[in-house]
């Protein structure tokens, strides 16, 4: 049976194609100006006073690392329940990961974990705003001004997410956005960082792009320039950044239909015997719904194999956030150990949890089916 209801497909449309085709038409693919007007937008949309487009949130998290100056012998704070990218950002650079588990309500890292995580080799404390929803921030930025460590936010799931009304991203002292195809908005590969301090954006413009010294517009002489850092080549090019202005355009509409989809799966799953839902905060957070994950209890959860099955044969497209607390993934276990106690909260998120489609491709009755559906399937596997 095909799917009916994915879990989450591009929404790539004809401004895209046409954007795509213009630049194509034209001889500036890299070094452009589409480029800049995309972290323009970006910008303007989270109000950021600084935004560097890059090839991917993977790249942007280990670009900051790596400009930052850390290595070997340093340490940095990671939550052990999110992708793994926001661990290996770290591990590139020869830094280690130091994991903190979730707390259980909504699943983001335990903020009272954190300060005994702290040792004299901490540099940073990276957080990630799970599935959307913010991480309270203020809490973590004054355990980290004590300490005096860097805050890098992941914000790869969080666009159009915020706490007292400033965006994801912009509380720390940098965050990170993913515009991978599944994320709320795509640029085929992509990432974004925004930041407030503007001596920290122009070393990371210098280490995107080789470390020379001056962009193709600047050159007096054509292709004369110098080298002075070390440097990646992290740019987005001309072609994902003309997807991204269109992409930024659509997103408030975007997030629109994910919060109506959200708030009615929600109402139509509550209070199901067996399940509980993972709630989106209001009041100071403000959430952006990446999905809407669905916790099995203990007495089901070996069952979930079997729902997730049956939701497939239904036409229903259904995921996992994330598959595995990072620490137990065997690159970290076989390296670092993993002691299971230390992180209880994180395995039962990835065992236990189920996550239901809500984007924008989805409509009120696609939202109706998924709950029905979902909730026969639970009877018959009682
Ligand atoms: C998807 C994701 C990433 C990776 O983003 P890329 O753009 O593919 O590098 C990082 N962190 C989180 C939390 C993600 O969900």
């Amino acid at each position: 049976m095909s799917i009916k209801i994915p879990f989450g497909i591009p929404m790539i449309g004809q401004e895209e194609r046409a954007a795509v085709a213009d630049v194509l038409s034209g001889p500036i693919l890299v070094h452009g100006p589409k480029a800049t007007e995309f972290e323009q937008a970006f910008a303007r949309f989270t109000d950021a006073p600084n935004a560097i487009s890059v090839s991917s949130c993977t790249a942007g998290m280990h670009l900051i690392y790596f400009a930052l100056g850390y290595g070997p012998g340093d340490e940095v704070i990671v939550p052990a329940q999110t992708h793994v990218a926001t661990a290996h950002a770290v591990e590139l650079t020869g830094a280690r990961p130091v994991f903190v588990d979730a707390e259980p309500e909504i699943g983001n890292i335990d903020i009272s974990r954190i300060e005994a995580a702290i040792t004299p080799r901490t540099r940073a404390i990276a957080v990630v705003h799970y599935l959307g929803v913010p991480v309270d921030m203020p809490a973590v930025v004054a355990i980290a001004r004590r300490h005096n460590l860097f805050v890098l936010e992941d914000c790869a799931l969080s666009p159009g997410a915020k706490i007292d009304d400033i965006h994801t991203g912009l509380h720390g002292d940098a965050g990170v956005f993913s515009f991978y195809p599944v994320k709320h908005i795509t640029t085929a590969e992509g990432g974004m960082i925004i930041l407030r301090d503007g001596a920290l954006t122009a070393q990371l413009k210098l280490k995107r792009a080789f470390g020379v010294d001056r962009t193709h517009g600047e050159r007096k002489i054509p292709g004369v320039y110098d080298t002075i850092a070390l440097g990646f080549n992290y740019r987005m090019s001309e072609i994902h950044a003309a997807i991204g202005i269109e992409q930024v355009k659509k997103l408030p509409r975007f997030l629109a239909k994910r919060a109506e989809n959200h708030r009615l799966l929600s109402e139509l799953l509550h209070r199901i015997e067996g399940i509980r839902v993972l709630p989106a905060p209001a009041g100071r957070l403000t959430s952006c719904h990446y999905c809407l994950s669905v916790i099995l209890n203990d007495s089901l959860a070996d069952k979930r194999p079997i729902i997730m099955d049956a939701l497939t044969a239904r036409g229903i497209g259904s995921s996992v956030y994330y598959p595995q607390p990072v620490p137990r993934m065997r690159y970290y276990r076989e390296k670092y150990g993993y002691d299971p106690t230390r992180f209880a909260v994180a395995a039962r998120l990835s065992d236990q949890s189920i996550a239901l489609p809500v984007g924008p491709h989805l409509s009120r009755e696609h939202m109706k089916e998924i709950a029905m559906e979902f909730k026969k399937i639970l009877e018959e596997v009682v």
